[in-house]
């Protein structure tokens, strides 16, 4: 047995097998590529699902972390630390927002988020206690929580979980007139994605969010983005909201806020929604710990610094065209935003993982996602020729 073999069948027997990952055996990375433990090195076009936006093992971001860490790592919030104040500073000025909450996994920011919005309709709004609302859309992907996943419309996520989470209103993405039709006197929020990453890349129609803003605007509901795979680059903008040139009320994102050294996420809010937050009512002992900070505050930099975003833009819409070109008969569909991209396959062509299973054989790794659609989100450091040989790699595979 080869060394991965082996990792692999301890995994299989010691593991809960909630996951079915492709069997390549990952020990190294660096910028775009990773290799396995027989050395073969691959284009990683997932990202770790846009954790690793800034490439893999930044050295910027290594060195401050290897330096944090070996400062102060953590202290609780029962004592401040001189990280997270210049954390606050720098993600205000990047996004606009007025209050920020540190947690550390995305699903604990949606929670977070979904505490703060229900706290906000009793006291600001009026709302009657116990009777919130929060409007979601089907398909929606917000993470694993039993609340989230009370929400979820994918049987997988939510059947055998129960007794769910009451609360919730699910509508059809992309349809702003039933979400004015869902509306109530007791709708606190809406938690949206901006392009729903999971369900298979699925971008909203233009002028969609738009509407959704006014509508929240009007009924004062509060507009959460859940940006946690959309946010910091991936779509070529620093969020995915200024592509309609809107403002969330609350935006939450997560994983490459940490550049994929760390679990580390944020609730960002205008004063009033995390304001309604008093000491002793929400708290994680590792939120806002010194060494995530300093992970997440060069992060944020290098993304800004190095020109990340715009690269984003620049080579989603290249590679996208890359894509298009491909002449194949098995291709429903090619849609992306910036590097966040989605080739939708013909179910007749018998499931995504086979031709993924294929790309791993021509060192490009990508994932399926709902059986017909290969996902590709690379690196945001990706170059032209980098997208050029993943683009001839696919050709080979699906063309
Ligand atoms: C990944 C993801 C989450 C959950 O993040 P975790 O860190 O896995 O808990 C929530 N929302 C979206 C849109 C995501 O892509």
């Amino acid at each position: 047995m080869t060394t991965s073999e082996k990792l692999i069948a301890t995994e299989q027997r010691l593991g809960a097998n909630n996951y079915k990952p492709l069997d390549v055996v990952l020990t190294r990375g660096e910028g775009v590529y990773v290799w396995d433990t027989d050395g073969n090195r691959y284009l990683d076009c997932l990202s770790a699902y846009s954790a690793v936006n800034q490439g893999h093992c930044h050295p910027k971001i290594l060195a401050a972390m290897v330096e944090q860490a070996g400062r102060l790592t953590l202290t609780s919030r029962a004592f401040r630390n001189d990280q997270l104040a210049y954390l606050y500073e720098e993600l205000a000025a990047l996004t606009g927002s007025h209050k920020i909450l540190p947690m550390n996994s995305g699903a604990e920011a949606v929670e977070t988020a979904i505490k703060a919005v229900r706290k906000w309709g009793y006291e600001v709004k009026g709302v009657p206690e116990g009777k919130a609302e929060i409007i979601v859309c089907a398909d929606n992907f917000h993470g694993r929580t039993l609340s989230i996943i009370s929400f979820s419309t994918d049987p997988d996520a939510r059947i055998g979980f129960g007794p769910y989470t009451p609360g919730f209103r699910t509508i059809p993405f992309g349809d702003a007139e039933a979400f004015a039709a869902a509306i109530n006197a007791n709708t606190v929020a809406a938690l949206i994605e901006p392009i729903q990453g999971e369900a298979g890349v699925i971008i909203p129609p233009a002028g969609y969010f738009t509407r959704i803003r006014e509508l929240c605007t009007d009924n004062n509901v509060t507009l959460i983005l859940d940006e946690i795979q959309t946010g910091l680059g991936r779509t070529g903008k620093l969020l995915a909201e200024e592509h309609e040139g809107i403002e969330a009320d609350v935006t939450l994102i997560g994983k490459a806020l940490s550049g994929g050294f760390y679990p580390v996420s944020a609730v960002l809010s205008n004063s009033e929604v995390l304001g309604v937050l008093k000491p002793g009512q929400h708290g994680s002992t590792f939120g806002g710990n010194p060494l995530a900070c300093a992970v997440a505050r060069t992060a944020l930099k290098v993304l800004t610094e190095e020109g990340m975003i715009e690269n984003a833009a620049v080579m989603g819409d290249y590679f996208l065209d890359g894509l298009r070109s491909i002449r194949s008969n098995i291709v429903r569909d090619v849609r992306g935003r910036g590097l966040m991209m989605a080739i939708e396959l013909e179910p007749e062509a018998g499931g995504a993982r086979q031709y993924c299973h294929a790309l791993k054989e021509r060192g490009l790794l990508a994932k399926d996602t709902h059986d017909h659609t290969i996902r590709l989100a690379p690196p945001l450091v990706i170059t032209r020729e980098q997208v050029d040989w993943a683009v001839s790699q696919i050709e080979k595979t699906i063309g």
